[in-house]
């Protein structure tokens, strides 16, 4: 084995170093593939789905990072010449899913995280800079943050029920914007970000999660329906 290998390259959300991380345990499964009768004879196949569990190290803080790879054999990625790979982080608790996330709000938001641990403030200051490149993502009409979020409630892209974790979000943003005059918790912060969270899983992932699963029990219902005619 190459020694390259041995390494992944994935940011570390305990310390914020983004580099090679050595791989600690990589567990791996495999669901699906054929299936048998009693007889032990072949009646069918199922699609095959790969599972790795990888157990990273960081060279500088020292603390350890769950990622999962998912794969399947059905969906080839050109981009990454996999086929239908999908990474997530487990541990530690940054455990967004990007599916569908563009690039500049996924960066923005990582951003934002990066610095919760070290810089309140600047923490909630990057939050409200995400929920902005949001709403500018989204095509919002409106001068500032407030008729943004209005225009995006107002053309029903946001629920109703997200007009409050908006003004956390942006209240928040401009309290830090006066740090040392009003106190902030931490606490705050840990729930203004899971509502930021909230609102880019609304936006971006559920849509494309609903989306693929949709299509795969459509195609699981044709394959039955050919087996019944
Ligand atoms: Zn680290």
């Amino acid at each position: 084995m190459e020694k390259k290998d041995n390494y992944l390259l994935q940011q570390c959300y305990h310390c914020g170093n983004q580099g090679l991380m050595e791989i600690v345990v990589k567990h791996q499964h495999t669901y699906g593939g054929p299936i048998f009768n009693k007889y032990g004879e072949e009646i069918d196949i199922d699609m095959q789905e790969y599972f790795d569990w990888i157990l990273l190290s960081c060279p500088v803080c020292k603390k350890v990072s769950l990622v999962q790879k998912y794969s399947n054999e059905c969906e080839y990625n050109p981009n990454t010449k996999t086929y239908g790979e999908y990474v997530d982080l487990l541990y530690p608790e940054c455990n967004v899913n990007y599916l569908g996330v563009p690039e500049e709000i996924k960066s923005a938001f990582e951003a934002a995280l990066k610095v919760k641990n070290i810089d309140i403030s600047i923490c909630l200051l990057s939050l409200r800079r995400v929920l902005e490149a949001i709403c500018k993502e989204q095509g919002a009409e409106g001068k500032n943050l407030d008729s943004m979020i209005k225009n995006m409630l107002d053309k029903g892209i946001l629920p109703e029920v997200m007009n409050d974790a908006c003004w956390i979000i942006r209240q928040l943003g401009n309290d830090a914007a006066h740090a040392g005059k009003i106190r902030i918790y931490k606490s705050d912060v840990e729930q203004t970000i899971d509502f930021l969270k909230t609102i880019i899983q609304y936006l971006y992932t559920l849509p494309v999660q609903m989306d693929r699963l949709k299509v795969k029990i459509e195609k699981r219902r044709e394959k039955q329906k050919k087996v019944q005619e």
